[in-house]
């Protein structure tokens, strides 16, 4: 008997009826989904709270907590209508300051905003460069200025020009029109895997600075992990000295970056914390050799041991060690790590290194190389575009066209200089760095008051003061008075020289020597006086551009009035 036969009212109840009880069977599955989906959300952040306590302790976990708080108070504080005004004040003056120092000085020079009517002459070209290069500046001739120009020499740069010359059309983007150029680039990579005990089937690219390098790194390592681990929350694993470009990858390619700060007495990497940082979303695990801040090397040989045993990728960041590194025992000097293996592909662990050619390689500035153990790791920094309507596209990393000219003038500096020019550079940089280490561990003024940070068996020196009286950014600005170009570190607080050759030149690291010792001297005598009238000793600082800047701003639990400092530094750039 079909349902049709049943008086109507019996009929639509039962339909109902049946609609109700498949609602219900409906809603019960819902119910269950609702409750998978609650499950799970409470389940991820169990996992999270767990690897976060895991990862930082529980007193480590409370601190970040309590500084997290601190700065979301403190930037409350600041936004408040009188402070804020105060603080906008502040920023305009060091913004016009800034300005004054970076355009203002340069009276005598004319300006463009528009392009020349009429095309100029050679002749009135050639004379507007010569003044161009003849504008204020620090003597980096006279070894005056850390790190920013590595060679230097004329006799190179001349071979430098040339090379450019010969290719400043080439683009390597067209290999089949550029041949040589794309020979050329094939070569510089070989020659610098050959340098880092490459494996046989090792593989690199060049890109056009240390930081493009790092960021192809990590964004193999992120896309590696995404295709075979299907890892959708990357993170890495990277030491508080190692270069800001790893933020930066972390910033654009969104990786959490986990910062494990690295100690006093060695100033490198415990393992200990990278160890419990390691999770399931963990892409890459890093160290450098040296880093920048200190130029101490951290020990690869154990993170490499770290990284084979939990299968994630380990970069070496050689850019600031480049060519220096692999030339140190060469060189007659003690080379890291050299009894556990060394700290480059030698290491099982070891799947990628940047190398800065642009560095201690002598090239051109636009150059460095990413080097990978395997051509699969090399791969996943491609980026294809296989239905692009300009055409199937492909590029091996950030830029599309790139400059032949910089690759021609990166493998000319690499056969001009060679494997015998590389090994003398080491020689005089290495012993040049000593020379100030032992200054500032036996000269009786600076002993008293400086002290080297870690061990740095490279190029890079940094020392901090131990007289609780004297702020080593003070020392930092008076040594820019007398014309020097050292850099400011923080956390903690430090001065940072990094030798290149035109350091090594006679009589300019007795300069430099000479000149930190009167400096110090000075302060010294300043905290005496202060002492006998009764503790002036804030009144007669001079707080110059470093001592502000890390000073008083840079105390700051909340970073916001720095920011706003760099923002105007960068903007003061474009103004022309
Ligand atoms: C210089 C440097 C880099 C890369 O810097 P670029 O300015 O982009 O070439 C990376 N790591 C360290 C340790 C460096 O000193």
């Amino acid at each position: 008997m079909g349902s049709s036969a049943l008086p109507v009212s019996l009929r639509s109840k039962l339909q109902k009826a049946r609609a109700l009880s498949q609602w219900q069977t409906v809603s019960y599955n819902l119910n269950i989904l609702r409750h998978i989906i609650f499950a799970l959300f409470i389940l991820g952040i169990v996992r999270r709270s767990f690897y976060f306590l895991r990862g930082h302790g529980i007193l480590g976990s409370i601190s970040v907590f309590y500084h997290a708080l601190h700065k979301r108070l403190y930037r409350i504080f600041l936004s408040l209508p009188g402070i804020r005004s105060k603080v906008d004040k502040k920023i305009a003056s060091a913004s016009k300051e800034l300005e004054e120092k970076l355009v203002g000085n340069q009276p005598d020079t004319n300006r463009y905003r528009k392009l020349p009517k009429e095309p100029w002459t050679p002749e009135q070209l050639r004379t507007e460069l010569a003044q161009l290069t003849n504008m204020k500046r620090t003597r980096w001739e006279e070894g005056k200025v850390s790190g920013a120009v590595y060679h230097g020499g004329n006799e190179l740069l001349d071979i430098q020009a040339e090379a450019m010359k010969l290719f400043s059309v080439s683009n390597p983007i067209h290999a089949d029109v550029f041949p040589a150029v794309r020979k050329m680039e094939a070569e510089v990579v070989a020659m610098v895997l050959s340098m880092f005990n490459a494996p046989e089937h090792a593989a690199g690219a060049t890109t056009s600075g240390g930081t493009e390098s790092i960021l192809m790194a990590c964004l193999s390592a992120r896309n590696k992990a995404r295709a075979e681990r299907r890892v959708t929350a990357p993170e890495m694993i990277v030491p508080s000295t190692a270069h800001a470009a790893f933020h930066k990858a972390g910033q654009y390619f969104g990786i959490k970056v986990h910062l494990v700060y690295c100690p006093e007495p060695t100033y490198t990497v415990p393992i200990a914390k990278v160890r419990r940082l390691i999770n399931p979303n963990t892409i890459l695990l890093v160290g450098s050799a040296p880093n920048y801040p200190h130029g101490n090397v951290d020990d690869i040989p154990t993170i490499s041991r770290l990284a084979l045993q939990y299968k994630i990728p380990l970069h070496v960041d050689c850019c600031l060690g480049s060519f220096l590194m692999p030339c140190l025992a060469k060189a007659g000097f003690p080379s890291p790590y050299a009894d556990e293996g060394g700290f480059d592909f030698k290491l099982p662990g070891v799947t990628s290194i940047s190398v800065d050619t642009h560095k201690y390689g002598f090239a051109p500035k636009g150059n460095s190389c990413i080097l990978y153990r395997n051509k699969s790791l090399r791969q996943y920094q491609y980026f294809i575009s296989p239905d692009w309507s300009g055409g199937v596209y492909g590029s091996p990393s950030i830029a599309g066209s790139r400059a032949g000219a910089l690759i021609a003038g990166a493998w000319a500096s690499m056969m001009a200089v060679g494997e015998k020019g590389y090994i003398d550079a080491t020689h005089k940089i290495v012993s040049t760095r000593i020379t100030i280490q032992n200054a500032i561990k036996e000269h009786p003024v600076l002993k008293e008051t400086l002290a080297v940070m870690g061990d740095p068996p490279v190029s890079v020196i940094a020392f901090e003061s131990i007289d609780k009286a004297i702020d080593i950014y003070d020392i930092a600005d008076a040594m820019s008075a007398k014309g020097w170009h050292l850099n400011s570190v923080q956390n903690p607080p430090g001065l940072h020289v990094a030798v290149t050759l035109p350091m090594t030149k006679d009589g300019a690291v007795d300069n430099l020597i000479e000149d930190l010792v009167a400096v110090v001297r000075a302060e010294q005598e300043r905290v005496v006086e202060a002492a006998k009238s009764g503790g002036a000793l804030e009144k007669t600082r001079k707080k110059g551009r470093q001592a502000q800047l890390y000073g008083v701003a840079g105390s700051l639990p909340d970073k916001s009035i720095v920011e706003r400092m760099v923002v105007a530094y960068l903007d003061t750039l474009y103004l022309a």
